[in-house]
């Protein structure tokens, strides 16, 4: 369905960006990742999936540096002549009460979670709307939607993504671009596994237990959300039919935000 296409995903080293990537490349895009970590082992896992021909290539932007950012499309319109999927995930997570959140942190998720979105998209646009075809996705959270404790500069990212995903919907709704956000509940990547460490610390009980009482709080299948499930609904989002979703926030959350 993508041959011919290339789409760029932010941080996709690991997790939901990884699982992402994977599943444009078995469509046939050109894929460009960026993220931190073991990018040769990144780029081996998306080369499995690759077809056609299609290649995979890195760009180590700092997602909180918005002339990295641009340098990033730049490089990604050189080298495949084209950004038409942006997938724009990349984040990162800071748990702690609002009067103890450490300022930098804040700072940081904001930079990371949401503006490096606006960045991406106003460098991106352009050559979407002159060559005809774009897809843009934000991978946003159940908490653009509602809120939990401890998680103020996160939550506030999130919600700002799905504002700026519905602000640039309406602003390309004429054209072949589309703008949407994917609002996952709790998927078990690194991020996640985190707060469950944190969490298991804490109270003294094990890993299995703390990861049993994340889902009993908030997620009513009691089951994760996988990378995989949420890479099956960035396909479709790049599918013709889906060419008239345009400003959604779709939620893969096992019930969380029903409640
Ligand atoms: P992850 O930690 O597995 O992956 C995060 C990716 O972002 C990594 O590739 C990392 O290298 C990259 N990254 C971090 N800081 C960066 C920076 N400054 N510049 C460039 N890349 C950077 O986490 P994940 O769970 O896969 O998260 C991906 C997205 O999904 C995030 O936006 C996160 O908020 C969102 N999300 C995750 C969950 C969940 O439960 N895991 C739920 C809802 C939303």
């Amino acid at each position: 369905m993508l041959n011919g296409k290339t789409a760029l995903i932010t941080g996709s080293t690991s997790g939901i960006g990884l699982g992402i990537a994977q599943a444009l490349a078995a469509q046939g895009a050109h894929v460009m990742l960026n993220g931190f970590g073991d990018v040769e082992a990144a780029k081996a896992e998306v080369a499995k999936f690759s077809t056609g021909g299609a290649r995979v290539s890195y760009h180590g932007a700092d997602m909180s540096k918005p002339a990295e950012i641009e340098a990033m499309i730049r490089a990604c319109e050189e080298e495949f002549g084209a950004v038409d999927v942006l997938v724009n995930n990349a984040g990162i997570q800071h748990v702690a009460p609002v009067e103890e959140f450490p300022v930098e942190r804040w700072d940081a998720i904001i930079a990371i979670n949401l503006s490096s979105a606006f960045h991406a998209i106003r460098v991106a646009l352009p050559g979407m709307k002159q060559r005809g075809f774009g897809r843009i996705l934000n991978v946003a959270s159940v908490h653009g939607l509602v809120a939990s404790a401890q998680k103020s500069a996160y939550v506030a990212a999130k919600h700002g993504i799905i504002g700026l995903t519905k602000a640039v919907a309406l602003e390309t709704a004429t054209t072949p671009v589309t703008v949407n956000a994917i609002c996952p509940g709790w998927v078990l990547t690194p991020l996640v596994q985190k707060q469950v460490d944190a969490r298991a610390q804490a109270q003294q009980i094990s890993n299995d237990e703390a990861k049993k009482q994340l889902l009993a709080e908030k997620q009513p299948s009691l089951q994760f959300t996988t990378p995989e499930e949420l890479a099956g609904l960035a396909v479709f989002l790049c599918s013709p039919a889906a060419a008239n979703i345009r400003g959604a926030a779709i939620n893969v959350d096992g019930g969380w935000v029903a409640q």
